[in-house]
């Protein structure tokens, strides 16, 4: 930047984009560019709460902490003002020139496509500034940081590709940005339409929103309060205003504790996940306080990465105001926190679970991938964690899930450990060989669908002191008769038939032995106990070369009539034969869910179909 005259920048491709579609599109809901630009100033505003406890060096140190907001029905204006940190000149460049936050790009891609233009989503995604175009023709923001040291700037921009930016004199620490309306905005200059939209919006700002000289809202720390105190409609707003979100929370806790460390906490689960439908990875949601005066936005220290999803506020008077953030991470006061507050949330989501199944089932569709990371990788929660997973099963009701408590507690007498099968739905599950032997002795199974959850229940090994056996496991120990009526085929054949298959698929199979738990299929492939079939196949998914598996044990059904058909074959027709045995293990590899190489199933089908045809 040089001289006063001013210095004319292009916006960054991104923002041109963002900025295009924000002046040109018609919104309903553009009011909430007031509810942005407060919480930039509130945010503002914060940071110079903490410099100054912190003992910074702070220029104009005495002004009062507040948010101005001046409208002007004659000549169509609106400014606010804050006192906060302010900006330099080439933080202005960087914050309000680029964007800088990830997920961004995706939020700016579905602002593009949606019909509905939900701009609703902009502070969440960190573009909220730009939000004023919607109603001004001209912006100009002028701004002095509070560091002793800068200059004041003025930066202007009509929101069509560029702003200019120059020197400006004589300006007090924080920002003022003036909306110059556009003609069909003119309603923003109406105090009585600001003030409405503070109320709706903006009504937990911590610091003094000021109309026209008039202060307009009350401050309060809820989470400070008795749950009493608060009003159902207190939280909700507050959940809104914490989150940059629009609708209401799923679960909300709110909570004091005194020992083993004072805590003030209200906590919220959001209505939904954004992060799995890819809006990129969540920042973390949940702010840091220390007698009420933020220590930290977004901490991603006071809960740990998988509770991302959380949000909320989190205060505890024995934090000392001046921790910095870099120590945060070492200091034994906050993994303390950290560890009191983890537990009481699960605790908590624990009794929503037992109270409101229903709810419950709601959180699980959207949040289980958050309960899945926390169980598969911290072994301090482990236990709670656990509780918390949900599953269907052979004998859930449709449309209901089941947690490993519940499935404890109507185990058979006698039955040894809990059996989970994983599989892409019930009905590819219901369909394939390895429920056959739980279903004919009515042993309830768990289903699982992802890998994920196959790696916590083999992790996890027992539950209440019974063992986690996955169904597609080698040694299934199911003592009892075994099933099926028929005959299968006599002793010394079975031993010829088995030597012969070995024989024929070679380095694929371990062993091939005769199964005492098919019904209906020929054949099952089973998994050596440390792994399980889908697991395997994440192992086949990631390892880009291929196809290649551990050799597994393969069991034969030898009351199945394929298996003596093939039996008698061997002797008539043994090419044939051969072709059929693999193609039995290949369909066999299917029904694990394991990925099979298609060129050499195509070619033996061709095969079979030849023959089958002659006949
Ligand atoms: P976000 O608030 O999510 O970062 P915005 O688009 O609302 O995204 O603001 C971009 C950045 O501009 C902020 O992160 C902040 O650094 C800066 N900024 C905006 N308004 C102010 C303000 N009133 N005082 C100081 N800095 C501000
Ligand atoms: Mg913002």
């Amino acid at each position: 930047m040089s001289g006063t005259s001013g210095e004319t920048k292009e916006f960054q491709a991104e923002v041109k984009q963002l900025l295009d579609i924000v002046i040109n599109s018609l919104y309903t809901d553009r009011e909430i560019f007031l509810r942005e630009l407060i919480s930039n100033a509130a945010d503002a505003l914060e940071k110079i709460r903490y410099l100054k406890l912190a003992g910074s060096e702070v220029w104009d140190k005495d002004l009062p902490l507040e948010i101005s907001i001046n409208v002007d029905e004659q000549a169509h204006t609106l400014s606010i003002s804050d006192t906060g940190i302010g900006m330099t000149g080439d933080e202005l460049v960087q914050n309000l020139g680029t964007i800088a936050h990830s997920g961004s790009k995706v939020f700016l891609k579905h602002l593009a496509e949606s019909d509905s233009k939900d701009v609703n989503l902009i502070g969440q995604f960190g573009v909220g500034f730009y939000s004023a175009f919607m109603v001004a023709e001209k912006v100009t923001l002028l701004t002095r940081s509070y560091k002793p040291e800068a200059q004041g700037c003025r930066w202007t921009s009509e929101g069509t590709g560029s702003y200019t930016i120059s020197e400006e004199e004589g300006l007090s620490r924080g920002t003022k940005i003036i909306l110059h309306l556009k003609d069909n905005a003119r309603e923003f200059a109406k105090p009585d339409t600001v003030k409405r939209i503070i109320k709706q919006y903006s009504s937990f700002v911590p610091f003094p929103i000021l109309v026209n000289g008039e202060k307009v809202n009350t401050i309060q720390a809820i989470w400070t309060k008795n749950k009493n105190e608060v009003t159902e409609e207190e939280y909700k707003e507050f959940y809104k205003y914490i989150s940059n979100a629009y609708d209401e929370p799923l679960f909300r806790l709110h909570f004091s504790a005194d020992a083993p460390l004072s805590i003030n906490a209200l906590l919220f689960v959001p209505n939904d996940n954004f992060e799995r439908f890819g809006f990129g990875r969540l920042e973390p949601g949940v702010n840091l306080y220390c007698k009420k005066v933020l220590i930290q936005q977004q901490s991603e220290h006071i809960l740990p990465q998988w509770l991302r999803f959380v949000k909320g506020v989190v205060d505890s008077e024995e934090l000392p105001l001046n921790i910095s953030r870099e120590n945060m991470q070492d200091s034994v006061l906050v993994s303390k926190l950290r560890r009191v507050i983890t537990k009481r949330f699960l605790r908590f989501l624990n009794e929503q679970a037992e109270k409101e199944p229903e709810k419950y089932h709601q959180f699980w569709e959207r949040f289980s991938m958050f309960i899945k990371e926390g169980a598969a990788s911290d072994f301090t929660h482990r236990d709670e964690l656990v509780k918390l997973l949900r599953f269907e099963s052979s004998k859930s009701e449709p449309g209901k899930l089941i947690s490993l408590k519940e499935y404890v507690g109507r185990m058979k007498e006698g039955q040894q450990a809990i059996y989970y099968i994983n599989g892409p739905s019930r009905e590819a599950i219901e369909a394939g060989p390895y429920l056959e032997v739980f279903r004919s002795r009515d042993i309830e199974v768990i289903y699982t669908r992802e890998a994920v959850d196959d790696y916590i229940l083999t992790q996890l090994g027992e539950y209440e002191g019974k063992k986690l056996v996955s169904a597609d496991q080698e040694n299934l120990d199911l003592t009892g008769d075994d099933g099926g009526k028929e005959k299968g085929l006599p002793e010394d054949e079975v031993k010829e038939l088995l030597e012969w298959m070995k024989k024929t698929l070679g380095e694929k199979v371990s062993t091939v032995r005769e199964s005492k738990r098919l019904v209906d299929s020929p054949a099952i492939i089973l998994s050596p106990g440390y792994t399980t079939n889908s697991m395997e196949r994440m192992m086949q998914l990631v390892n880009k070369d291929g196809h290649k598996i551990a050799p597994k044990t393969m069991e034969i059904n030898t009351k199945h009539s394929i298996i003596q058909k093939l039996n008698a074959l061997i002797k008539k027709d043994e090419t044939l034969a051969q072709i059929a045995a693999e193609q039995i293990y290949d369909n066999a590899l299917i029904s694990a869910g394991l990925i099979v190489d298609p060129r050499d199933m195509v070619d033996r089908m061709y095969q079979i179909l030849e023959k089958a045809m002659e006949s």
